[in-house]
């Protein structure tokens, strides 16, 4: 039998911004499953009491019974609320309602900030979890305790971007939050990318959206642009990512190609080479 390969070395992205609807869950399904279908090992992390990324990847209510508050209160380990999908290589921590409580609950914890960073400190050690290559936080829509938790986890945060007019508006405050999270929680925290979403070809303001952004950014913006397509917006409601719902639309197709800008940002060779 061939020998096992050795384990990936364990990258963490936050996926944040604190505006709702720019496309952060569904970066998170849709980018975990290409970094899955291309060998990684991915866990998908729910930060956000909405639960849309557990519902999008086939995880209705009823069946998330340990959910990411009780891993964040201490109250379960991560490898208890990890549950399978139905893609090869990707999990999920479900969330639940729950998590609203949260931030009033660890309010005066010393370590409220680092819960989910000292969470993850174990995973390599955790049953099941050995190989995890990938952890993708899918932060709430709001820069919270929740999102600061996500930040002083992450390696690095990627930053899905809606092509549209307030949009650099609030990438500055993302970018002052990141900063104060670097120099207060986070030293090695950085900007892996900037992810343009619901880009619409037809549209003259969203191509100048993306030049304002790429003209702010530089190379930190991606060059694979995630279209908006009406494939990606259906396929939640089935309870699949974009990727398994139709593989071939050109979302599906979009976010292979940023699943390899991630990867080579990093100096990785791909795991499926
Ligand atoms: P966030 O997590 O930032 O709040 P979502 O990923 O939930 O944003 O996206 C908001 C809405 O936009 C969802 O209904 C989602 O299905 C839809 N959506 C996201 N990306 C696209 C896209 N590329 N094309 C079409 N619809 C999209
Ligand atoms: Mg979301």
């Amino acid at each position: 039998r061939a020998p096992r390969p050795a384990a990936r070395p364990l990258r963490v992205l936050a996926l944040a911004n604190q505006k709702g609807g720019v496309g952060k869950t569904t970066t998170a399904i849709n980018l975990g499953t290409a970094l899955a279908a291309i060998g990684e090992e991915v866990l998908v992390i729910d930060l956000d009491p909405q639960g849309n990324a557990s519902t999008g990847l086939g995880i209705d209510r009823a069946r998330r019974r340990l959910s990411t508050y009780e891993v964040m209160a201490g109250e379960a380990t991560l490898a208890q609320a990890v549950m399978p999908t139905a893609v090869p290589r990707l999990s999920i921590a479900p969330s639940t309602m729950d998590l609203l409580g949260l931030e009033m609950e660890m309010a005066t914890a010393p370590d409220r900030a680092h819960r989910l960073r000292n969470v993850l400190k174990g995973i390599s050690g955790a049953k099941g979890l050995e190989t995890v290559s990938y952890v993708l936080i899918d932060c709430p829509p709001s820069l919270n305790l929740l999102t600061i938790n996500a930040l002083a986890a992450a390696d690095a945060v990627l930053v899905p971007l809606q092509c549209e007019f307030f949009a650099l508006e609030g990438l500055s405050q993302l970018l002052r939050t990141v900063e104060q999270v670097r120099g207060a929680l986070n030293p090695r925290l950085t900007i892996q990318g900037v992810v343009l979403t619901m880009f619409d070809p037809r549209n003259n303001l969203s191509a100048q959206v993306v030049a304002d952004v790429r003209g702010f950014m530089g190379d930190k913006v991606y060059e694979t642009m995630i279209p908006r397509n009406v494939r990606i917006s259906e396929a939640p409601s089935h309870g699949k990512p974009a990727l398994l719902y139709d593989l071939k639309c050109a979302g599906s197709q979009a976010y292979l190609r940023l699943a390899s800008e991630v990867i080579q940002r990093e100096g990785r060779i791909p795991a499926a080479a």
